[in-house]
């Protein structure tokens, strides 16, 4: 499945260029254009679809070889202690290009970048009620 307008369907075809690291028959990996850090790294599937949840199986399962590969060659490659992994899911997760893809960002002890702030529950039975939504939805 190909999107024509998509940036990254483009890029799978070889019309726009990237900073290829890693391919298989079914993933692609390249740098980002506008790094969180230099190695931030996009693990993709090259058929296009939007989100995580209609990724089929197959292609979940080949991203998540790709990712541990190449999740593994950028923390070497930059020096880094660890990396995020990161799949933003929709535009108000901060997704801007809807063909589902992984982030993968090496980190580095103390380097400043904060993620996700936690805040308790406020109301005790607000996290059960909530685990009873989704787990009726699944
Ligand atoms: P999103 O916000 O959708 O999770 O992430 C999209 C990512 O794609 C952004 O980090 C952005 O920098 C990257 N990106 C957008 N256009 C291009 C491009 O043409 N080439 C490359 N290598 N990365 C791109
Ligand atoms: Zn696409």
């Amino acid at each position: 499945m190909i999107d024509t307008d998509c940036i990254f369907c483009k890029i799978i075809r070889g019309d726009i260029p990237c900073a290829k690291i890693f391919e298989t028959p079914s993933v692609l990996a390249f740098l980002d254009i506008a790094p969180v850090r230099p190695g931030h790294a996009l693990v993709i599937p090259k058929a296009h679809h939007p989100a995580l949840w209609d990724l089929p199986d197959e292609d979940g399962r080949d991203l998540l070889a790709a990712l541990k590969i190449v999740g593994r060659a950028v923390v070497q490659a930059t020096g880094a202690g660890g990396c995020n992994v990161v799949m933003n899911n929709g535009a108000p997760a901060g997704q801007l290009v809807a063909h589902a893809h992984f982030h993968v960002i090496p980190r580095v002890r103390d380097d400043g970048l904060e993620l996700w702030p936690g805040t308790p529950y406020a109301d005790p039975q607000a996290m059960s009620r909530l685990a009873e939504a989704i787990r009726s939805r699944i």
